[in-house]
């Protein structure tokens, strides 16, 4: 049950490869280069899901001014949502908005 725990700290994203660090301010739960995240949590936070399938961000929507990652599990189909964090790759995100609309 390690892998969860490090979520919260940081880790290797299973997309990019690349090594995400903690965020700091509140848990970490999608990879800001790509946007990948996995689905591990029921409720955001709460790490009790055992899917465990990647999550794929499919769109973007506005809630309040704040920008919002649409994810779909590429193992069960469930769709998720989750805030942007503040180092997330902007680029990223205008290209997964743009693949949501066209
Ligand atoms: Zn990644
Ligand atoms: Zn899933």
């Amino acid at each position: 049950m390690k892998n969860f725990k490090k979520l919260d700290e940081g880790f290797v994203c299973l997309n990019c490869g690349k090594k995400v660090e903690p965020l700091g301010y509140t848990s970490r739960n999608h990879c800001p280069h790509c946007l990948y995240s996995l689905h591990v949590d029921i409720n955001p936070g709460d790490r009790a899901n055992t899917c465990l399938g990647l999550l794929k961000p499919v769109g973007i929507e506005t809630k309040k001014g704040e920008y919002v990652i649409i994810f779909r599990c590429q193992k069960c189909g469930k769709e998720t949502r989750n805030k942007v964090a503040i180092d997330d790759d902007y680029s990223q995100i205008l290209k997964v908005s743009t693949n949501g609309k066209l």
